[in-house]
């Protein structure tokens, strides 16, 4: 019966077109963010990276940036689609796997969609290849972040983000992941990133400087920075050690001599937070006067010129972004309102060392701090606008030396060197940090804690 038959395939294929499309039908499009309230449209959802494989070319003379960026990750869920955030520049091709996929602009995402969806658990590396003279992000209060041209090079650095300017990512500290970054540069200038220096090598007037940091790290925490340097190479406890100070400051100076402390100042953090948590030791000290801040790059912190102008050393800021190795790069925020486990363990530090280096003790800097503090401002979820002040700080360091001197010293240390430790390579939250500091302690703290960091009035001194 031919009719009969005609139906019965007509009829399986139409079974099996719905199968396909029920199948099909499963599959989401990521979200569009992290879902982080303090930086809306930052990050994005579906999938965890483990690894960006970079290879950029930058030419100061035309402020051009041409990239490859190889993305390896896992889908995190049923994945139609799914975004990077990339700030400007111009996308030339996407592949995944090899295989061409769609992909279009929406603001400083980039859509991306495969030829098939990605069911959870299923890794994938996406080759994006693009180009164009990156910008930085609008001004924040620390001063302009993103990718700047200088006269003879360019940074790229900034918090809470800064990643997006010069490469596709997941930009979000809640996706930490290992990188390789490939800098092409013209001979005779620097090209610094993050992590240990695998090479340098030479063609036709460029040379190429390849960076690797393994262990994971947050897209705000990578740099890079371009132009005349003064590079010093060494070891120190075993690791490369590679600072760097702006060629136009002088050799001798407060920069090069605060930068030159780094495997001291480290030394001094492991005897009191453990051991230092990567395979790399440096700095940086840039000239351009529009970074009016430091930040804590991970295994090489990026300073501002601003911190050595009083023509004299200046430690306490090494101190500050180095601990940030520990509180902030190794142990990272799950989210922007907990910037407090950062900044006030990292004020804290100054402390430690200024006392250590002859300067003010701990207990005067409370002291001070304690008196002037508002304690209308809260330490946790200060609010966007907040990020970065006083309350995150100097409210944040205030809590941590009452917690000290609850629990008392060596209670206190094995807090933070326990915390370092557990939580290595990883991110956080505040109730994760209470809930560890109770367990090590034996003993309820979270009252003690939340006086010290959200209570609306000064707390009595433990
Ligand atoms: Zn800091």
């Amino acid at each position: 019966m031919t009719r009969g038959r005609r139906w019965y395939a007509a009829a399986l294929v139409a079974l099996l077109l719905a199968g396909c499309t029920h199948a099909e039908e499963r599959f989401r499009p990521g979200a569009a963010d992290a879902g982080d309230p303090y930086v809306p449209g930052a990050g994005n959802g579906g999938y965890d990276v483990a690894g960006y494989r970079l290879k950029v070319r930058y030419d100061p003379a035309t402020d051009r940036l041409t990239g490859e960026a190889a993305v390896t990750a896992t889908a995190t869920a049923d994945l139609s689609r799914f975004n990077l955030d990339l700030a400007g520049l111009t996308v030339d091709r996407v592949r995944i796997d090899g295989a061409p996929a769609k992909h279009r602009r929406d603001g400083n995402e980039l859509v991306v969609t495969p030829a098939h969806g990605l069911p959870p658990g299923r890794r994938f590396t996406v080759d994006v290849a693009y180009g164009g003279v990156p910008q930085p992000l609008p001004s924040g209060e620390l001063g302009s972040g993103g990718f700047q041209a200088t006269p003879d090079g360019a940074i790229a650095l900034g918090q809470p983000e800064s990643a997006s300017t010069w490469f596709p990512v997941n930009d979000h500290p809640s996706d930490k992941a290992s990188y390789d970054v490939a800098v092409t540069v013209p001979d005779g200038l620097a090209a610094l990133s993050n992590g240990v220096l695998r090479g340098k090598t030479g063609r036709d007037g460029w040379t190429t400087w390849t960076w690797s940091e393994r262990s994971p790290m947050a897209s705000y925490l990578t740099t890079l920075v371009i132009g005349k340097y003064r590079v010093s190479t060494g070891t120190h406890a075993g690791r490369p050690v590679v600072t760097a100070v702006a060629a136009e400051l002088p050799p001798d100076g407060p920069a090069a001599a605060s930068v030159a402390r780094t495997g001291e100042v480290a030394d001094f953090l492991a005897d009191r937070f453990g051991p230092y948590p990567f395979d790399a030791y440096g700095g940086i000290v840039v000239a351009d006067q529009r970074i009016r801040y430091a930040l804590e790059t991970q295994s090489r912190p990026v300073y501002g010129p601003g911190f050595f102008g009083a023509g004299r050393p200046n430690t306490t800021v090494v101190a500050h972004e180095l601990a940030h190795q520990w509180f902030g790069d190794s142990v990272s925020v799950a989210r922007w309102s907990d910037i407090w486990l950062n900044e006030g363990f990292a004020t804290y530090a100054e402390w430690l060392w200024d006392e250590h280096d002859g300067g003010r003790t701990v207990a005067r800097n409370f002291e001070i701090e304690y008196a002037a503090t508002d304690w209308s401002r809260p330490s946790v979820d200060p609010g966007r606008p907040g990020m970065f002040g006083d309350a995150v700080y100097k409210r944040g360091a205030l809590a941590v030396h009452a917690l000290r001197r609850t629990v008392g010293d060596d209670t206190f240390f094995r807090i933070l060197r326990g915390w370092a430790a557990e939580r290595r390579d990883g991110t956080a939250t505040t109730a994760d940090f209470v809930a560890y500091a109770e367990r090590v302690a034996g003993r309820t703290l979270r009252p003690l804690l939340d006086a010290w960091l959200i209570g609306g009035t000064a707390p009595a001194l433990p």
